[in-house]
């Protein structure tokens, strides 16, 4: 178990980073890996897939832990979030990393609780930000772009060394966008995806679900039960039923559906019918997101190709 250092201003965590990679390098590590995986705490099994990954691949691994204020729309939302600081970090050594960087909001954003209500200068997730989270939640993705774009400049190490960012499948759409933001913006990042995890139930893990009762954990599997069944029909080569996915969720009152769609992984853009109706000629993705009072949970399940037996059936 490692004591991870845990940092909390922008100098000092570059800092870090410099002299670890100065040492790498004079030890004779031509081009040192460091890792980063940006986090809003609350760690959970989840987090540690991102965590181990990042840890088998990288030279040095540092995890960021900072509630965005700018990614939440809902400020009930953004006070209720838990917090947990000690935890997480014995979660983070635990798991091998090596630094943890956990800013105050004012250091993120200087002057956010002035009547600036800064930053001024963000960056726009564009029309990929204000589809399904972004249409339920907005600006929550240009929130996203903003902070992440600044983890990566503030964490970017030195050359020789090189950057890589961890992130989870269970965000598939902040993954598909940050592709992009990288992409477009032309930051040296090499962005990882990481496979969603999921607890025994098939229940995504989030640290969201702490805030559910009994009942909400019982209801929340109709989610992954829905995406299940797309996932066999898609196996299957079978059309895909979105309206016999839906029912299932539309059984239990409690919860409140926001979406169900099945789209194209890299633009999100939703599949028409007919592509629907044949077998995939190309992977797709199931998105769900609902409430379940209060909670919103999302959740994503990857449509294969049907494989050659089912095609032909
Ligand atoms: P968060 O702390 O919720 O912002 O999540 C930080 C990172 O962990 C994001 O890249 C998430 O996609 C990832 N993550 C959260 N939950 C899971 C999960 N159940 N499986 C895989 N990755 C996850």
């Amino acid at each position: 178990m490692n004591t991870p250092q845990v940092f909390i201003t922008v100098d000092s965590v570059r800092n870090a980073i410099a002299q670890r990679v100065q040492e790498l390098v004079s030890q004779g590590n031509a081009r040192p890996k460091v890792g980063l995986v940006p986090t809003m705490g609350a760690l959970h099994d989840g987090h540690a897939a991102l965590l181990d990954k990042a840890r088998s691949e990288n030279d040095v691994v540092v995890v960021s832990v900072f509630v965005n204020p700018l990614q939440f729309n809902d400020p009930v939302d953004y006070e209720n979030y838990p917090r947990q600081l000690e935890a997480d970090t014995q979660l983070v050594g635990a798991h091998g990393a090596d630094l943890v960087f956990a800013p105050a909001v004012e250091t993120m954003y200087p002057g956010y609780f002035s009547e600036d209500n800064a930053p001024q200068i963000t960056v726009s997730a564009g029309h990929m930000g204000t589809m399904f989270e972004g249409a339920s939640r907005p600006g929550h993705f240009d929130g996203v772009c903003t902070v992440v774009t600044k983890l990566w400049t503030i964490h970017m190490p030195p050359a020789p060394a090189t950057l890589h960012s961890y992130f989870g499948q269970k965000d598939a759409q902040q993954l598909a966008i940050l592709r992009r933001t990288a992409s477009d913006l032309n930051i040296p990042v090499d962005i990882r995806p990481v496979g969603l995890v999921r607890a025994p139930s098939g229940l995504a893990l989030s640290s969201r679900n702490m805030r559910l009762d009994d009942a909400g954990m019982s209801s929340a599997l109709a989610l992954s039960q829905a995406l299940h069944l797309l996932r066999w029909q898609a196996e299957k080569g079978r059309p895909l039923n979105i309206d016999s996915a839906q029912q299932m969720i539309d059984e239990d009152k409690s919860i409140t559906l926001d979406y169900l769609e099945v789209v194209d992984p890299t633009t999100l853009m939703p599949l028409d019918e007919d592509t629907l109706a044949k077998p995939l000629k190309q992977e797709a993705l199931a998105l769900v997101a609902a409430y379940i009072s209060p909670v919103r949970l999302i959740d994503n399940m990857v449509l294969p190709v049907p494989s050659g037996d089912s095609n032909t059936q």
